[in-house]
């Protein structure tokens, strides 16, 4: 195995990215195609793929492993993961604002990916995220960590006693949809009150309103709007109650935290410390926190961590090769 690819999927964009023994090779991202049948998106992905190779000046056959880092949920369907997620599935979000053009209820991404390539692996980003972090950043090592991104939603990926739980669609932990409140405010998913709709970037900035986003609250915060700080407090109070619970659920030793909000760790981290470590203390107490080293290398390195050799690894880990991987080419949508 001499050549790997890396995908990270989002709402929004997908990206590859071709990797060797010594780094990366060649990486390109465009818009997520939302229109056509369902396997639109499979289909993007061999595209994007075959056009990183070209970056990488390799030939498309050489690649016979893939990493998926992909937006969720999963349903099983013909012994397949397909992707459940509404912001790719317009079929599934009916209740949502921004619907995504087309009638999906599904996206075969496993079945179609097998048909290209010998070995697929496909986990949603927060469960890659974990893995990521496990092999070579925060949590390094340890058997009984959660990372959690707080971001425009709520990701986690969990291992408990060295094993990374998946439970039986793929799904676990997806952590922004425990419930946290009663009569709370509606999360893309459908839910109300849970821990996405009451903590994510989304909720900090729909509760603030008046066109602003969570980047400009915390801005607002720092200049000591009052609106502001009490709406990052209750914000960081819900985040907190809600890695109380899993931590409850998991007897976990390390928190790994990642995320856009947490750009702004000097507000919000003594406010998650203090509510967190307020909750059961006999449970609470020996648990740590510690921020995400390989934010901002999560696109390419959460795909590939799923798929890399364990002699690739040592050589990756001495070199740090995600820290100088060359910026993606965007491609426009038009093009496929
Ligand atoms: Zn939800």
């Amino acid at each position: 195995m001499k050549y790997l690819a890396a995908v990270d999927i989002g709402g929004t964009k997908i990206t590859a990215s071709i990797a060797n023994q010594s780094g990366f090779m060649g990486k390109v991202y465009q818009p997520a195609r939302k229109e056509g049948d369902v396997k639109t998106i499979p289909r993007q992905v061999k595209y994007l793929v075959d056009r990183a190779c070209q970056e990488a000046k390799i030939d498309p056959r050489e690649i016979d492993t893939v990493g998926v880092s992909t937006c969720s949920p999963f349903e099983i369907r013909n012994n397949n993961r397909w992707v459940v997620a509404p912001n790719l599935c317009g079929g599934l979000a009916r209740h949502r604002e921004n619907r995504p053009p087309n009638d999906w209820t599904g996206i075969p991404l496993e079945e179609e990916l097998k048909g290209y390539y010998k070995s697929v692996q496909i986990e949603n980003d927060g469960v890659s995220a974990a893995v990521a972090e496990r092999t070579f950043g925060a949590g390094e090592g340890e058997d009984n960590m959660v990372y959690v991104t707080w971001s425009t939603g709520i990701g986690a990926g969990a291992y408990v006693d060295g094993i990374l739980i998946k439970g039986k669609n793929g799904n676990a932990p997806h952590l922004g949809h425990i419930y946290i409140a009663e009569n709370g405010p509606q999360c893309g998913c459908g839910n109300y009150g849970d821990m996405e709709a009451l903590t994510s970037g989304t909720a900090i900035a729909r509760d603030y309103g008046e066109g602003k986003s969570a980047k400009d609250v915390f801005q607002l915060y720092r200049q000591g709007d009052k609106r502001a700080v009490e709406i990052v407090k209750r914000a960081a109070r819900n985040f907190a109650r809600g890695l109380a619970s899993i931590n409850a659920l998991l007897d976990s030793k390390v928190f790994v935290l990642g995320g856009s909000i947490m750009k702004d760790d000097d507000i919000v981290m003594p406010m998650v410390k203090e509510e967190f470590y307020r909750s059961f203390s006999s449970l609470s107490k020996d648990t740590e926190f510690r921020m995400s080293e390989l934010e901002g290398y999560l696109g390419d390195m959460a795909g590939l961590s799923l798929i890399m050799p364990g002699e690739w690894i040592q050589k990756w880990k001495e070199h740090e090769y995600w820290k100088d991987a060359a910026s993606a080419l965007k491609l426009s949508i038009e093009e496929h």
